[in-house]
This record gives structure tokens, C-alpha cells and sequence, in this order.
């Protein structure tokens, strides 16, 4: 049975061999900062020993990206997301939230709040200010992580109505769509080529009205209770609506898999890539590409899926998919991480960036299923000044199978 809270922390005999798989680690050097360092800090938090308004305890647990990338590499099993889970909150209870952190979370509890904030940054994205204004600057970065929200044209169509297979059938099994808050306004593109992916491998897409943010990011910075209030109104919008949840947002999937797992009447949630692996999925059109995929942490570590995107992606005759090494290692983003903490995020960022330029062949595009890897990596790649694009695996998928001719977008 799964450990909870502290205790999933039990088994850590101190080898250290989650140090080298630890972005932060590898960034300062600090064991402080290390996921050894920071469960010894942890037990301490839990027993007293450190009071929760320790400075340091609170910095070195504050740039933890929550990313897991220790667990599978832990011999002993160690659940340190729940150890987290559970330090976080008692630090939230004890010291409340940071000022900024609050507001951006505050954003998100209310569909009121966030849809017209981030319709108006779709607006200003539509202008060509963020792209001609990103960079490396703080505020440059900023403008490049809104610019690469925005399909990729280059490879990858326009989206539009989808004409649907003629053997639809009644009984097919039925996936509800998340459609979630960024993902909902920022990357549309990326649902129109889930739902047109789903339905040509033999799923009925339903849209069901009622959704909110799932609570992620609530979750991940101790605010536990506006995140379980998030997952229970998603869990009455979505009960009795379908087979399966279909989710193509990483972090929100991690979230609410194991949330939804919990309620009276359990939805099975899976991520995209899962469903269509799953169904085959059909083979589409070539599309002669070098494509590094890049596996989001909370779909790899998280919900441990992963080797259903390079299916997806192997449905795509003659894409040269490689996974560069380090691929498992987070790119900084972290839910509102990269906002909290831009300078730990920039040089987790840096180290990915770095594999990405050796890379031989180089890339035209990076693939990965989270929303804020395809902005974080974005970013830093146009600050650069590189030409590589960054997509949903999805997206690749659907611009296959329209040279097919499955369907006309
Ligand atoms: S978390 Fe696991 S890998 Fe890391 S020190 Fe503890 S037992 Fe070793
Ligand atoms: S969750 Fe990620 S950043 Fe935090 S200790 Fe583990 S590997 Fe390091």
C-alpha cells in the first residue's frame, strides 16, 4: 500500500544515488539541494527539530521543483512526492503562501479570473509583440514563453473543423476532454488535434461543460485545500460523462489521476498518448523530421507513462525520433516554478539547452506533452536564437494523419 505524507520518506537509507538524477543538485552542487539533502531537512520539519520558519529549510524545500525525477532512480523506494506533499503543506499552514504565489494561485481557483486574463495574453500573443520581444532578459524570457504557446505553422497546420470518420459508430468507448485553464486558451491547437487523433483511431470525444483548473498547481505549493475543492468540482462535472478522462497536459494528469482514483465514482484518467497507443495508433503520412522527444517529469516519473508517446510518435512513418541523454531530467518549468524562481529554473534550463545544441542531427522540433515544458523550452530556444520548434507529440500525429487525408482541418 502506498505510504502517505513523512512517512513515504521511511525507506531512505541515505545512498545518494538520487543526487546525480537531480536537476537542482546538479545545478548548485548543494546537498542542501539535493533530494538526500532535502528529506534529512524534511524529517526534521516533521519531528520539531527544525521549526517550519527556518530560512534555509524553507529556501532548499522552495527550489525543489517537485519534478520526481529521484524516485525511479531510488532503490528503496522512497515516495519523496508525498514526503513533499506533506512538507510543503505544514510550511504553507505555518507560514502561509508567498504574496506572488498566492495571487497566481488566486488566478486559477475561479474560471472568472483566468479566462479573461489569459484570453487577453491570447490576444497580445496574436500581435507578434511576444516574439518579436523575447529574449533572455527576465521580461524577454516572459515573452517568449507566451510566443511559444502559439502553433508552430511551419510543420504543423492551422486548426479548424474537423470532418469525421464516416465509420463512427454508437458504441465506440467514449473519451471526455479536459480542457483545463492554459491549455483551454493558450493552446487550443493542441485539443483540436487530440479530439481529430482521438476520433480517428475509434474514440467519441465528449465536451463536458462545468470543467475548472484542475488544482495542480494549488497542490504543488501547499495550498491543499483550494486543490482538493478544484478536484472535487472537476470530479461532479466529469462523473457519469464517459470511459475515460483524456488529458494531454502532463501535470494536470498527474494530478488528477491520482485524485480522480480517490472519489466515489472514479473516472480512469489517461493521457493522451496512452489512448492512442492503446488503439494502434494508426499509421498517417510521412513526415521526414528529426524530432527529440523530451518526456514531461509528470508524465514520466509522475504517472509513469512511457513508452506510449514514442508509439504515438512511431505512427508517423520516417520522423527520426531520438531521446537525448538527460531527457528524464526537468526543464525547470514546474507549474508556476519558473515564475517563483526564475534563476534556479533558468540554470535547470541551461543544462537541457546545452544537450539539445549538441544534439547530432540537430532537431527541427522537440516533442513534449505538458504545457509548461512547451513554453519553458521554447523560451530558452528563441533566446538562443534556435530554430527548433517545440510540440505537442499530438500535434505531430494529426499533421500526419491530414497528409493522410484522415480528415481536412
Ligand atoms: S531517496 Fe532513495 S536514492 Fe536518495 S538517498 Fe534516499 S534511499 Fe538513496
Ligand atoms: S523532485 Fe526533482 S528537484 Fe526535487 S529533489 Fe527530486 S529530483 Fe530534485
Amino acid at each position: 500500500m502506498a505510504r502517505g505524507g513523512f512517512e513515504a520518506l521511511d525507506p531512505c537509507v541515505h545512498c545518494g544515488f538520487c543526487l546525480p538524477a537531480c536537476p537542482t543538485y546538479l545545478a548548485t552542487g548543494d546537498e542542501s539541494d539535493s533530494p538526500r539533502g532535502r528529506i534529512l531537512l524534511m524529517r526534521a520539519l516533521e519531528r520539531g527539530e527544525l521549526p517550519a520558519t527556518d530560512v534555509a529549510l524553507q529556501e532548499h524545500l522552495a527550489h525543489c521543483l517537485g519534478c520526481r525525477g529521484c524516485e525511479p532512480v531510488c532503490p528503496a523506494g522512497v515516495g519523496y512526492g508525498r514526503g513533499l506533499e506533506a512538507a510543503r503543506e505544514r510550511l504553507a499552514q505555518a507560514n502561509g503562501i508567498p504574496r506572488l504565489a498566492r495571487t497566481i494561485l488566486g488566478v486559477f481557483r475561479r474560471n472568472s479570473r483566468w479566462r479573461p486574463l489569459l484570453t487577453l495574453a491570447r490576444w497580445f500573443r496574436a500581435t507578434g509583440i511576444p516574439a518579436a520581444l523575447s529574449g533572455s532578459s527576465r521580461i524577454g524570457f516572459g515573452m517568449g514563453m507566451l510566443a511559444s504557446s502559439r502553433q508552430d505553422r511551419r510543420q504543423v497546420g492551422t486548426s479548424g473543423l474537423t470532418v469525421l470518420p464516416s465509420s463512427r459508430l454508437p458504441d465506440l468507448p467514449t473519451a471526455a476532454l479536459f480542457r483545463g485553464c492554459v491549455m483551454d486558451t493558450l493552446f487550443r491547437h493542441v485539443h483540436d488535434a487530440t479530439r481529430r487523433t482521438l476520433e480517428a483511431n475509434g474514440y467519441r470525444v465528449v465536451e463536458v461543460p462545468g470543467q475548472s483548473c484542475c488544482g495542480a498547481l494549488h497542490d504543488h505549493a501547499g495550498d491543499r485545500d483550494s486543490a482538493r475543492a478544484l478536484l472535487a468540482a472537476n470530479a461532479a462535472a466529469f462523473a457519469g460523462k464517459a470511459d475515460f478522462l483524456v488529458v494531454n497536459s502532463a501535470g494536470c494528469g498527474a494530478w488528477l489521476r491520482n485524485g480522480l482514483s480517490e472519489t466515489s465514482a472514479p473516472l480512469p484518467v489517461r493521457d493522451i498518448t496512452e489512448l492512442l497507443a492503446e488503439a494502434g495508433p494508426r499509421v498517417g503520412a510521412p513526415l521526414p523530421l528529426d524530432v527529440a522527444y523530451d518526456p514531461p517529469c509528470h508524465l514520466e516519473h509522475a504517472q509513469g507513462v512511457r513508452d506510449a508517446p514514442l508509439a504515438v510518435l512511431s505512427a508517423v512513418p520516417e520522423l527520426r525520433v531520438q531521446r537525448l541523454p538527460g531527457a528524464e531530467r526537468c526543464c525547470g518549468s514546474a507549474g508556476i516554478f519558473s515564475m517563483l524562481h526564475p534563476e534556479m529554473s533558468r540554470a535547470v534550463l541551461d543544462d537541457k539547452l546545452a544537450t539539445i545544441i549538441a544534439a547530432r542531427p540537430r532537431p527541427a522540433f522537440i516533442a513534449t506533452g505538458n504545457p509548461g515544458c512547451v513554453m519553458q523550452l521554447g523560451a530558452g530556444l528563441r533566446a538562443r536564437r534556435l530554430e527548433i520548434g517545440v510540440v505537442h507529440p499530438v500535434e505531430l500525429l494529426d499533421e500526419s494523419y491530414a497528409r493522410a487525408g484522415f480528415y481536412h482541418r
